[in-house]
């Protein structure tokens, strides 16, 4: 099962490949426009399990925030090699998105190549963009001028001093929800559709447009305690999607807008895509998001990434090292154990979808 799991975006899609070929299903390939750290290709590699003209379709992303692809993608590694397409029922599918973000995956960063934070992208862009209130005040201590010495001592004594006074769930919510007009902060939403969501929109538009039934299950890491994998739906009780989402996969789902998720209350998210894709689809979806370290440890490797990129000069700051073992050590779990319990929840929850779907 430690065979499913990669070291680095170049191995991961390797293995995905090879266990796709081995499996033998159908694949589609979109080349992304830049390279990865050593200079090798990036691309969203699909594929898909069981009937081609099936109405009911689980689709199972992974690297939606680039770095978290290391759990995904060994999962789905795990589903090609473990030969789910024989499980499947007459009329489901179960399509993998191996790395929705490539780009983050590569450089080990959770956002993309435009700083662009994937699951804050899916807005209408047409109408306003989501207000983020309390954003602009933060942001200056945020992303300090610098990364040591009395800048960096009194950007930090401003975000104490914000966590004492409001606590840290307010602190989560103002600085993570997304934001639309600082490109070079935090959680940023974009200005338009990234490479990403016209590459997801546009393989949705063209191959689910007969889907009746669409699951999303996008894997993530990050929130929540370490190894477990939360499952965040989407609305609250009362409304269908939710209703389905806890009938599928049992009462300890989670909502934002209920307010006992790990998460906090987001638009954007990449779920947005496959409706706008398919309006007529009956979309239930999910985060399914897995804990590595505690939230303060996993949001200073954020701000210390997003810093690095927007003042520190990247590969070229002494900080560098360090600051990329911070993001892995956030966002990777690595050890044996985790390996064991991403998988293994992994497969409950996708197995759950598949028989949701298939009603
Ligand atoms: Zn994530």
């Amino acid at each position: 099962m430690d065979k499913y799991f990669a070291a680095d975006f170049a191995e991961a899609r390797v293995k995905f490949l090879k266990a796709a070929e081995v499996a033998d299903v159908p694949l589609w390939q979109f080349d992304h426009p830049l390279t990865g750290p050593s200079g090798e290709a990036l691309g969203t590699d699909i594929v898909w399990l069981g009937a081609q003209d099936a109405r009911n379709i689980v689709v199972a992303g992974s690297a939606t925030h680039g770095i978290e692809g290391f759990c995904g993608s060994g999962c789905q590694t795990g589903f090609l090699t473990e030969n789910w397409k024989s499980r499947l029922e007459a009329g489901t599918a179960l399509v993998l998105v191996h790395a929705n973000n490539p780009h983050g995956f590569a450089h080990q960063r959770r956002v993309n190549e435009d700083n662009i934070d994937l699951n804050r992208n899916f807005i209408d862009f047409d109408a306003e963009t989501p207000d983020s209130p309390g954003y602009a005040d933060l942001h200056p201590a945020l992303v300090p001028e610098a990364w040591d010495g009395p800048v960096r001592e009194a950007a930090d004594a401003v975000i104490d001093a914000y966590k004492a006074r409001e606590g840290l769930p307010a602190f989560q919510q103002v600085t993570s929800r997304g934001q639309y007009t600082f490109p070079n902060g935090l959680f940023f939403g974009g200005t338009g559709p990234s490479w990403s969501r016209l590459t997801i929109e546009g393989f949705a538009r063209a191959h689910l447009a007969q889907a009746e039934r669409i699951a999303v299950v996008d894997f993530h890491t990050g929130l929540g305690p370490r190894g477990y994998g939360e499952v965040i739906g989407r609305g609250g009780p009362g409304d269908p999607q939710y209703e389905r989402t806890v009938a599928w996969y049992g009462p300890d789902v989670k909502s934002a807008a209920v307010g006992n998720s790990a998460s906090v209350r987001l638009s954007g998210t990449i779920d947005f895509g496959y409706r706008r894709a398919c309006p007529h689809a009956e979309q239930t979806a999910i985060t399914l998001e897995f804990g590595t370290l505690p939230l303060e440890e996993v949001h200073a490797a954020i701000r210390a990434d997003n810093w690095l990129y927007a003042i520190g000069g990247a590969e070229t700051s002494p900080h560098f090292k360090s600051i990329k073992a911070q993001m892995r050590a956030a966002f990777y779990g690595e050890d044996s154990q985790w390996k064991k319990d991403i998988w293994a929840r992994g497969q409950d929850i996708v197995e759950k979808a598949l028989n949701g779907v298939g009603g």
